[in-house]
């Protein structure tokens, strides 16, 4: 960038085109998140103070970034953070991003646990504690016992439930899915619901995903065996054991495969649903374990 007066306005034209030309998808989206987190503005205030001139400083931050954005990292891994829900959670390489659909898996436990008192949930598979922490956050009374197999995204779960301020009521535990937990025998049988976004696509479909997300993120959450209901499967025979009666699974699915794993899940639950996410897929597979007789 050239040495005058440089402004929002300025920088914003110039990594427009600049991404554009890079093959960014978004490059206005794009361009507006780099400059808000470069300088501290909020996305509204990017567009209300066009006329703020960048200090030295933010265009070098901003400088940095543009170059990481171009080199088609993800908008979320350069900034650090992803909005969810209503928090902002913070990301690093090596740990899957939250997606907005999982927004939906967080809504549908939530009203399956509307009633319950103090419930007790489990989250195998919390990557970034997105779930994890939003249930803590808008459940004021929950508690959460959450795990993953990736030392990366224990620290970084853990690290959000501390800037969401509801560290002392989520607890992340370093294992394979509910092994941990399974490991305890008092949690037997003590828990409201399992909640979990686990890996799920069809290894056959691995291949397909976007440059974007297999170059930066660890395919190890996406990865859902032959048919991408693997990880699903062991998760629901173990919630089996940790579930109180009429406990509640709630899982994130693949949207071509939800309706076929609902299907066999009735054999083992009640009450199964399908639900969709925003952009009306099939998403969300939810039921609950048999009431005590
Ligand atoms: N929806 C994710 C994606 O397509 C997949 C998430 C997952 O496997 N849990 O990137």
């Amino acid at each position: 960038m050239p040495e005058r007066v440089w402004t929002v306005r300025d920088a914003l034209g110039w990594i427009v085109g600049y991404l554009e030309g890079k093959g960014d998808p978004h490059p206005r989206r794009s361009a507006e998140w780099l400059l808000s987190a470069a300088t501290g503005l909020s996305r509204v205030e990017v567009y209300a103070c066009h006329d703020r001139p960048l200090s030295t400083d933010e265009r070098s931050r901003l400088r940095e970034a543009v170059a990481r954005r171009a080199a088609g990292q993800p908008l979320q891994l350069v900034t650090g953070e992803m909005p969810f829900r209503h928090l902002v959670i913070h990301v690093r390489p090596g740990v899957f991003i939250p997606r907005p659909e999982t927004e939906v898996l967080v809504e549908v436990a939530m009203r399956e646990l509307r009633g319950v008192q103090e419930p007790l949930i489990a989250e195998p598979c919390t990557g970034s504690g997105c779930v994890a922490v939003s249930l803590a956050y808008e459940l004021p009374t929950a508690r959460v016992m959450a795990t993953d197999a990736s030392e990366e995204a224990v620290l970084t779960a853990r690290q959000n439930a501390l800037y969401a301020k509801v560290g002392e009521r989520v607890q992340v535990m370093h294992g394979d899915l509910l092994g941990p937990l399974l490991a305890r025998t008092e949690l037997r049988g003590a828990f409201d619901a399992v909640v979990s976004n686990p890996p799920y696509v069809p290894r056959g479909q691995l291949a397909g995903l976007p440059r974007e997300v297999l170059d930066h993120e660890p395919v190890a959450a996406l990865d859902g065996g032959e048919d991408g209901c693997e990880v699903a499967r062991r998760i629901v025979a173990q919630s089996l054991e940790l579930l109180k009666p009429g406990g509640v699974v709630a899982l994130e699915l693949a949207e071509d495969r939800a309706e076929a794993y609902a299907e066999e899940l009735s054999g083992v639950l009640r009450a199964v649903q399908v639900v969709k996410d925003l952009a009306g897929r099939d998403r969300i597979v939810v039921g609950k374990t048999q009431e005590a007789s």
